[in-house]
């Protein structure tokens, strides 16, 4: 299926977004998320791109000409974090010594940090909604890695609209910026087929920093092993499985004591790597 229609039909499938919301895209600078920013701002969603300057040297600076070229390209304004200025260090002192004394390595500690950045400033700039490209490659993997961690229920949260449901249908209110997916059934081939004959002029080159790392390894097997149909049926009979369960963790979302971003623990992820900022 053209993944425009895939991407209008699951926004409607699963009430992602409406045209009179702002829609904060995050932007990594590469195919997937240049990508659904294309796309949502072809069909006339109001759009913003926010993209963290990570500190990965001539990678982020790269990436970042390229989102600034693309956005005023497209007409769509553009807001870039400087982690240093947000949290006093780039993210390879942060993965290389504070994570690392807490235990964490890899993918996971970029994952919190991004999070936690990207949810303050989505709210900062009026965010409805906050768009990630994760596509159905990515979310196939995180059922796998959970299963082969011995946890599959971690992943069961899991869909579209991440907690499950967007969260005002929830009833829940908190410091929070919904996320959304509007990719999350579209193959990571497909979306790479749609950059390349848009002609994005873009890195599709992987992180540097994710060489090596357990997602990555992941990736390799899957990408030996299966096919498109059986990652659709990963993550659809994932999903099947564990309707009806509570959405994510049991325990209430609250604000984090440190920084009053939302929160599962009395800290929250991000403060336990970084520290109160
Ligand atoms: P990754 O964790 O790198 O696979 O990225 C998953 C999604 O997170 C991307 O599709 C983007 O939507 C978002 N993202 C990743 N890196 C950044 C960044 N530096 N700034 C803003 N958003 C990002
Ligand atoms: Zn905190």
């Amino acid at each position: 299926m053209d993944i425009e229609v895939r991407v209008r039909e699951t926004i409607e499938k699963y009430g992602l977004m409406k045209k009179s919301e702002r829609i904060v895209v995050a932007l990594s600078g590469g195919k997937d998320s240049t990508s659904v920013l294309y796309i949502l701002k072809k069909l006339g969603y109001d759009v913003h791109g926010l993209m963290i300057d990570l500190y990965l040297g001539e990678w982020s600076e790269i990436h970042k000409k390229n989102m600034t070229k693309f956005c005023e390209g497209n007409d769509i304004p553009l807001m870039v974090v400087d982690l240093k200025k947000e949290i006093g260090q780039g993210i390879c002192f942060v993965k290389a010594v504070l994570a690392k004394k807490k235990g964490l390595t890899g993918c996971t500690v970029c994952g919190v940090i991004k999070k936690w950045v990207l949810n303050k400033w989505a709210r900062k700039m009026g965010a409805d909604v906050i768009v990630t490209g994760h596509n159905l490659d990515d979310e196939a993997q995180n059922v796998l890695m959970n299963y082969l961690k011995g946890n599959v229920a971690l992943g069961k949260g899991m869909g579209p609209a991440t907690g499950g449901e967007r969260r005002e249908a929830r009833g829940e209110k908190l410091n929070f910026v919904q996320r959304v997916k509007p990719l999350f059934f579209v193959p990571e081939a497909e979306v790479l087929r749609y950059a390349k004959n848009k002609g994005f002029d873009i890195l599709y080159d992987r992180c540097p920093c994710a060489l090596g790392t357990y997602r990555v390894d992941t990736r390799g097997w899957m990408r030996e092993a299966m096919g498109d149909e059986d990652k659709r049926k990963i993550v659809d009979g994932f999903m099947e499985a564990v309707k009806g369960m509570k959405a994510g963790d049991e325990r209430v979302a609250r604000e984090c004591v440190e920084c009053g971003e939302v929160s599962r623990d009395e800290v929250c992820s991000f403060c336990k790597i970084v520290g109160c900022v």
